[in-house]
């Protein structure tokens, strides 16, 4: 399987033209062909933005996976740490979000993640969770099934009210101790008394340099070590378990959302072109066109928080509940 090779979780250059060549041939309900160089250079486009004959293929749908990404989360105003400006204190998120960066200076790292916790506490669920959650609920009456594999670790979607949720990347609000591996779920504001008042996200602010026995630390009787964020870094594997279920979710359905991701970390990156591979109709909600965005049937320009809602609406076809 083509997914094996692209377990771990990392940033990849030079994407599209390895992409290409995978998923040439998978155009057919659009009238087959495959995209060239000499396409793009045109800018001839291979999808279309038609969203009745989108919502023809939404009405014959019975398992609909909605892969997300940061962009959904951005619609609520959720800092993702990267691009322009994307800055904590003087990082990006790749300079914090690793098991070097952990193990060089782990109070500065929680500091970080600390701030990212706390900043949930004023974000909310935008109209593009809510209708994904909603339409969840409504086909599952219809005994249809949507799935949602996100990038995202913010519990945005479960906020919302999604209830099948893979969660690739971990979660803001679970811990791992880095000692006996035990995993739980934490919401505690703020996470360790050392911390409270700490994360400020401004470039002069002072790192509070935490002694490491006032960090989380487990509360596992004759444990009591180190907690670190239940969240996979870069350069770090994805849960296998995790893995193996987007995977089958993946091989089974019959439409494929992607929504506010740039299609550019792998694994995440090779999901939709892999649908796109077995023919299934693939839709992208994006607020720019992505370098993954002629491999698929469709794409819808502009926040998700318009489009995704009129994708998902009811439809004349399906019964009233
Ligand atoms: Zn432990």
């Amino acid at each position: 399987m083509l997914l094996s090779s692209f377990r771990s979780c990392k940033v990849v250059t030079g994407f599209q033209s390895g992409i290409r060549g995978c998923i040439g041939a998978s155009f057919g309900f659009l009238g087959g062909g495959s995209v060239t160089n000499m396409d793009q250079m045109s800018g001839s486009k291979r999808y279309s933005s038609d969203m009745a004959e989108f919502r023809k293929h939404f009405d014959k749908a019975s398992h609909i996976v909605v892969l997300t990404g940061a962009g959904i989360s951005a619609e609520s105003g959720v800092p993702t740490f990267r691009g322009a400006g994307g800055f904590w204190r003087r990082w990006q998120a790749q300079d914090l979000a690793s098991p070097n960066a952990f193990r060089k200076n782990p109070s500065l790292v929680w500091e970080f993640y600390h701030y990212r916790r706390e900043v949930m506490a004023s974000k909310e669920p935008n109209k593009a969770h809510l209708a994904l959650a909603e339409c969840e609920e409504r086909l599952k009456k219809q005994n249809r099934r949507v799935v949602i594999i996100t990038q995202n670790i913010d519990e945005l979607h479960k906020r919302a009210g999604s209830k099948n949720i893979l969660e690739l990347h971990g979660n803001l609000f679970k811990t791992r101790c880095t000692q006996c591996g035990d995993v739980q779920y934490n919401r505690d504001s703020p996470i360790c008394s050392a911390l409270a008042g700490k994360g400020a996200p401004d470039p002069e602010a002072e790192d509070a340099r935490i002694p490491v026995d006032q960090l989380p630390r487990c509360k596992k009787p004759d444990c009591g070590g180190l907690l670190r964020p239940h969240v996979v870094w870069f350069g770090e594997s994805l849960d296998s378990n995790v893995m193996r279920r987007a995977e089958e979710e993946l091989d089974s359905c019959d439409l494929c959302l992607v929504v506010g991701t740039s299609s550019v970390v792998y694994p995440a990156a090779m999901f939709a072109p892999q649908v796109a591979s077995r023919g299934v109709p693939v839709a992208e909600f994006n607020i720019e066109e992505t370098s993954a965005t002629d491999s698929f049937g469709f794409h819808f320009l502009g926040p998700a928080g318009e489009n995704v809602p009129q994708a998902l609406a009811l439809t004349e076809n399906e019964p009233a509940t």
